[in-house]
């Protein structure tokens, strides 16, 4: 007598039921930079890049200085840090202002075009070594 074994009798493996779906999250928002050009008005932690020697340095170790006027545009010592105006930092150093008005960093600065007269700048910061600045009606 022969058993016939049932060999067909395979444990039935169920395939696994794999068919979650996999949702893919596409993050569509995009994060809007904001750009803020509002500085604190502490201003004592300000960093400001002289534009004659490059370097930065604490904003209030700087004098501002703004242009004003149309044709030409002067460029005029801003101490109190309140004129309006697109302004530009360098330190209250005859050197940096040679070096600034040698790489014309005036007009990149405050984004002018054309001449700049630097005439009060150069009154105010130039060492009185050699010339007399010329006397500025009060
Ligand atoms: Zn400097």
């Amino acid at each position: 007598m022969a058993h016939r074994h049932p060999l067909g009798h395979r444990p039935a493996r169920r395939p696994a039921v794999g068919t979650r779906r996999r949702r893919r999250v596409r993050s569509s928002r995009r994060a809007r930079r904001r750009v803020t050009t509002r500085e604190p008005l502490d201003s004592s932690l300000v960093i400001r890049t002289c534009i004659g020697c490059r370097e930065r340095a604490e904003k209030s170790t700087l004098v501002r200085v703004v242009a004003t006027g149309d044709s030409p545009v002067t460029v005029v010592l801003d101490r109190d840090g309140r004129l309006p105006g697109r302004g530009a930092h360098l330190h209250p150093d005859p050197g940096c202002l040679e070096l600034a008005q040698r790489r014309k960093a005036f007009g990149r600065a405050l984004r002018v075009a054309g001449t700049l007269d630097l005439t009060s700048v150069v009154e105010q910061l130039a060492p009185d070594a050699g010339h007399a600045p010329p006397a500025r009606p009060t």
